[in-house]
């Protein structure tokens, strides 16, 4: 093999249009950081002018001077690496215009090779940060995001039908961004991701997206306890994921204790001292009753030397719905 197709080879290049010299590959610096520079040629014969579409004969395009691109690769070694290509540029004698040699290597008018965004896209697959593919790949985070942007365009969901059993769940996706998601519960896999949570945009999706008939053949949906939008489901059972029941639970029982506990606020010293108790010790009252010692003796702020199991019946003592609502929880 030719010292140009090893560098070929070891580039993952392609294209037969490019050409390497020997000593292609010099060390250099690119906006401060060390880098590898490969210089390459890359000219062929055209057989049309791509500007007014006549034919090559008997140089009616001709090769007319060079255009030097710097392209970014995939790094080779631990430096980032680009190829200096020197692009042959084409004039044509039918319509007096002038055009640049292209390659599959890079899109037209870019310098980030196909291969480095393929690099990004299967490096964004992995939830790596932004920042660290950014690196990786030797692009800016910018371009990172509008790679995976493109990707994600390309992405078309197929509507076809709806498993027999979905399952619906919210997640935070940016600063405080919630999205929605559905999910085929029996495989697990990931049906759709929508931008938004709100039960119109999610019941619209549903309705423009599936039919009527494919909305029935759904027997069970597993959702969260905000759901108004499982309406458009209208065979399907209900089934309130577990975790959020357990969540909403919980909550619950922390607002009667913070019901209780402002109801002691502001009145007389020893209402107050309660109702500080209250506050410092709510994580104790959301405990199971099994996790807490009764044999223990620690020192507890505002009670002194205690179990943690004789605080909570302390606690409870202060007011009657606290208990009952404990002893339900
Ligand atoms: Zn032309």
């Amino acid at each position: 093999m030719s010292c140009s197709n090893n560098n070929k080879t070891l580039l993952d290049i392609k294209d037969p249009n490019i050409i390497f010299d020997e000593d292609c590959v010099k060390e250099g610096t690119y906006k401060g950081k060390r880098c590898k520079y490969i210089f390459g040629k890359l000219t062929y014969t055209p057989t049309h002018c791509v500007k007014c579409g006549v034919k090559n004969i008997d140089f009616t395009v001709y090769k007319n001077g060079t255009q030097l691109s710097r392209i970014t690769l995939p790094i080779t070694g631990i430096n980032p690496t680009y190829i200096l290509l020197q692009k042959q540029r084409f004039m044509c004698q039918a319509c007096q215009s002038s055009f640049t040699a292209k390659t599959p290597i890079v899109q037209r008018n870019c310098f980030i090779s196909q291969n480095v965004k393929a690099q990004v896209i299967l490096k964004s697959a992995e939830a790596q940060l932004l920042r660290s593919i950014a690196r990786d790949c030797s692009v800016s985070p910018a371009t990172v995001h509008r790679q995976i942007n493109q990707a994600v365009k390309q992405f078309i969901p197929h509507y076809k039908a709806l498993p027999k059993h979905l399952s619906f769940d919210e997640f935070k996706y940016a600063k405080g961004e919630m999205a929605f998601e559905y999910i085929n519960a029996e495989s697990g896999d990931i049906l759709n991701i929508l931008d938004r949570r709100d039960n119109l945009t999610i019941k619209n999706h549903f309705i423009v997206n599936y039919s009527l008939t494919d909305r029935q053949h759904v027997e069970t949906v597993t959702i969260d306890m905000n759901a108004g939008y499982v309406s458009v489901f209208p065979r399907a059972k209900i089934i309130i994921d577990r975790f959020h029941l357990v969540q909403l639970i919980n909550r619950s029982m922390n607002k009667c204790r913070i019901q209780v506990m402002n109801q002691l606020r502001m009145s007389n010293g020893d209402d107050m001292k309660k109702y500080r108790r209250l506050k410092r010790y709510w994580k104790l009252l959301l405990k199971k009753r099994s996790d807490l010692s009764s044999v223990e003796y620690k020192y507890y702020p505002l009670f002194g030397q205690r179990t943690g199991q004789s605080i909570v019946d302390e606690m409870l003592h202060y007011d009657p719905v606290l208990k009952a609502n404990y002893e339900l929880y």
